[in-house]
């Protein structure tokens, strides 16, 4: 077994020179190494291991972090680490393979076990067929294990992430706890304030109706503050073209809701919300989930705190 892995590692690491694949993006501290995988996993544990730790990023800025291979460099760099930081879930099996044909016990922390994870939705006038095991398949699963994978996009999840983030680290290296509890604390308590504005500006607009002309992968920042949702697609579904019955569905609810604004996330074309603005008269906003951002927002130091509390004012846009 350990003949093959090896047999392959070379073989993998043989074509990945050749093909040139870049290395992962590196927050640049010293001392623990710490592989995530994710943009949240990443700027969590360097908001928490601070100039301790070299963070880096494995999933390229700007990808589909859904059909993410890694690369021998990736493998090798996982092996060595000092902590391993993932989201789980659908999109990381690959990983789950990985680590079982590894030697020795890498501390692993694992997004979706830090919180309560929520099964994913197939709404009303969503196009579930979108979802990538097609429909025979998910029919015959009946859903059982279809988590929803975006747990991040709650504030309080993200809080809960962060202190298992410190722990770990505290373990790690324990001559540096005072420091990781400390930022903990305070990176916490920015998260919490944040969650606390999101409340009560959902609270003061009557707890309004998100309408997602996109994909949906925020279901855990609806649910946490009570928000009802509209979207044309479940979590990550493969971007598909919606059909002219999901469009005329959204316009619908965009003239039922009133609503001022509809939404579409990162990396998005922005058809379907052209087509929904010019019907309706309503405007398009971005609502960023945080699954990935852009090479150069990673080089201008974007964090997830940012670009939620530009999702705050989004929202005062759309509804205040
Ligand atoms: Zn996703």
């Amino acid at each position: 077994m350990k003949k093959f892995l090896t047999a392959v590692l070379m073989l993998s690491l043989a074509l990945s020179l050749s093909g040139c694949k870049g290395g992962c993006y590196e927050s640049g501290g010293q001392g623990l190494s710490i592989v995530t995988t994710v943009f949240p996993a990443f700027d969590f544990a360097r908001e928490i291991a601070g100039d301790r730790a070299n963070v880096c990023l494995l999933v390229p800025p700007g990808s589909e972090s859904h059909s993410f291979e890694p690369t021998a460099q990736d493998i090798l760099r996982i092996q060595n680490c000092d902590l391993l930081i993932c989201n789980g879930g659908e999109s990381e099996v690959w990983l789950e393979d990985m680590l079982e044909g590894m030697e020795g016990d890498i501390p692993v922390i694992v997004m979706m076990d830090c919180v309560e994870t929520l099964e994913e939705e197939v709404k009303e006038g969503m196009q579930a067929q979108a979802h990538e095991h097609g429909e025979d398949e998910s029919d015959e699963h009946g859903h059982e294990d279809e988590y929803d994978e975006h747990v991040w996009t709650s504030p309080r999840n993200a809080a809960l992430i962060s202190s298992a983030i410190a722990h770990s680290l505290c373990e790690a290296d324990p001559s540096g706890a005072d420091y990781y509890s400390a930022r903990a604390e305070s990176y916490c308590a920015r998260l919490l304030e944040l969650d606390d504005a999101f409340s009560s500006l959902v609270e003061a607009e009557g707890h309004p109706t998100m309408i997602f002309a996109d994909r949906f992968p925020v279901r855990y920042f609806v649910e946490e503050y009570g928000l009802d949702y509209y979207a044309a697609f479940p979590g990550c579904a493969e971007q598909a073209e919606p059909s002219a019955r999901t469009v005329a569905f959204l316009i619908d609810m965009v003239r039922q809701e009133n609503t001022p604004a509809v939404f579409y996330i990162e990396f998005s074309n922005q058809k379907m919300a052209d087509v929904i603005c010019e019907d309706t008269g309503c405007k398009k906003l971005l609502f960023h989930s945080c699954h990935n951002v852009t090479r150069q927002q990673l080089d201008e130091g974007i964090s997830y705190l940012r670009l939620m509390e530009n999702n705050l004012d989004t929202l005062r846009e759309a509804f205040g």
